[in-house]
């Protein structure tokens, strides 16, 4: 046992740093302490650890390759690696938490899935696991998202879940969200909320975390069969809530000669009023169950966010990026719109590999960096363009 303090650990209330810790309504208290006093007895032991391992393998199709992108590496004169998230079965990394989450459910008793999405990534991850399974599966999403997001929409019904309209508010993330708070408080014994991120009060962002640090567990070993080295010098994702940057991130944060470099949405530009960059206009607030950097007015209003990825139009950030943000840890850039659509482009013709719009990001901010050629870059590929097709035919 160690007393140091580590990125990697929240302490016992969940706080790293000055952020996380749990704000939560007090109806909700008993579902959280249940969670937090047995999370992690649960996922060390071994019938629960090789029932997860087993299906992120068969199931999942992990490990997912590590890719020495050439062409790219030409373009920037060093060495970019590329971690396929986007190879995950159902298209991004979301599905490994969804994993996690739902046998975690079972081990606790839970009968019943609920879930909030924005997009419909996170409600398709948590369908398709609920079906694997054969768990009753409720998802809630806002009416705005419903018509937006038709497909995804189509998917999760396909999945056997159901998806609830969320009537209230601006109609979208927020108002879903609350929904499925509600469904929570009603129904505290039989059911989980299964949160897609690393926010939400504490212990879901360290739950999260850890059931997506296979991807920073997987890098070390792929890498040294590479290189000869687990280490890279640099390791770059986007972050919306922080999952797929937390998982990259995760078994490297400790490891101090790694630059951990990520890459929120700034939309029209950070200035513009359109904008998802939450470190560079962010303030310290409570967002969804957790103390973070929020977007918000000076009378603590929170801005609605604008990114054209939806999985980037967040206005917070998890706790564990706002602390390696506060404390320098890590190094936070930003990308646009158009910088995200022209980086799509970019990869899809040099490296025949059509990225998500969220990835693009992380893409585009590769331009931002004067690389060396002894760098070893790994950015994280969290998902693939399938989903995004209508925006890059728009942008042709
Ligand atoms: C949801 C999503 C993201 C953003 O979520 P994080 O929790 O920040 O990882 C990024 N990329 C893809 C492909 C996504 O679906």
């Amino acid at each position: 046992m160690t007393t140091t303090a580590t990125f990697q650990q929240p302490d016992v209330q969940g706080y790293y740093g000055n952020f996380g810790g749990a704000y939560i309504p007090e109806m909700l208290y008993r579902n959280v302490e249940d969670l937090r006093t047995k999370y992690l007895d649960i996922m060390h032991e071994t019938s629960f650890q090789k029932e997860f391992r087993d299906l992120l393998k068969d199931y999942v199709g992990r490990p997912t390759p590590l890719f020495l992108a050439q062409r790219l590496s030409n373009l920037h004169h060093t060495n970019i690696y590329l971690k396929r998230e986007d190879l995950c079965h159902t298209g991004a990394h979301k599905i490994n938490n969804a994993i996690g989450q739902v046998l975690l459910a079972q081990r606790l008793g839970k009968k019943r899935i609920i879930a909030e999405t924005g997009a419909g990534q996170h409600g398709v991850a948590t369908a398709t696991v609920c079906a694997l399974k054969g768990i009753e599966c409720i998802v809630y999403m806002g009416v705005k998202d419903i018509e937006r997001q038709a497909p995804n929409v189509a998917r999760m019904k396909m999945l056997g879940a159901k998806v609830v309209p969320a009537t209230s508010g601006s109609q979208t993330l927020k108002d879903a969200t609350n929904e499925a708070i509600r469904d929570w408080i009603n129904n505290p014994i039989d059911t989980h909320y299964i949160i897609g991120s690393v926010v939400g009060p504490h212990p879901y962002p360290d739950m999260v975390a850890r059931f997506q640090s296979v991807i920073s567990e997987e890098i070390r070993w792929q890498l040294k069969e590479h290189t000869g080295s687990e280490l890279p010098t640099h390791v770059m994702a986007c972050v919306g809530g922080g999952s797929n940057a937390a998982g990259a991130f995760y078994h490297f944060l400790d490891e101090l000669s790694v630059q951990l470099l990520a890459v929120e949405a700034a939309g029209h530009g950070v200035n513009s009023g359109m904008s998802a960059a939450t470190t560079q206009l962010g303030k310290s607030g409570v967002l969804h169950g957790s103390k973070s950097l929020v977007m918000q007015t000076d009378d603590g209003q929170v801005v609605e966010p604008h990114s054209i990825s939806a999985g980037l139009d967040y206005p917070g950030i998890g706790p564990l990026h706002a602390h390696l943000f506060e404390s320098g840890r890590g190094t936070f850039l930003s990308a646009t719109d158009d910088d995200a659509l022209t980086a799509a482009f970019e990869l899809s013709k040099l490296e025949g590999i059509i990225p998500a719009l969220e990835t693009a990001h992380a893409l585009s901010a590769l331009h931002q960096i004067k690389w060396t050629e002894k760098d070893v870059v790994v950015l994280c590929l969290s998902g693939r363009g399938d989903k995004d097709l209508a925006t890059y035919m728009k942008a042709m």
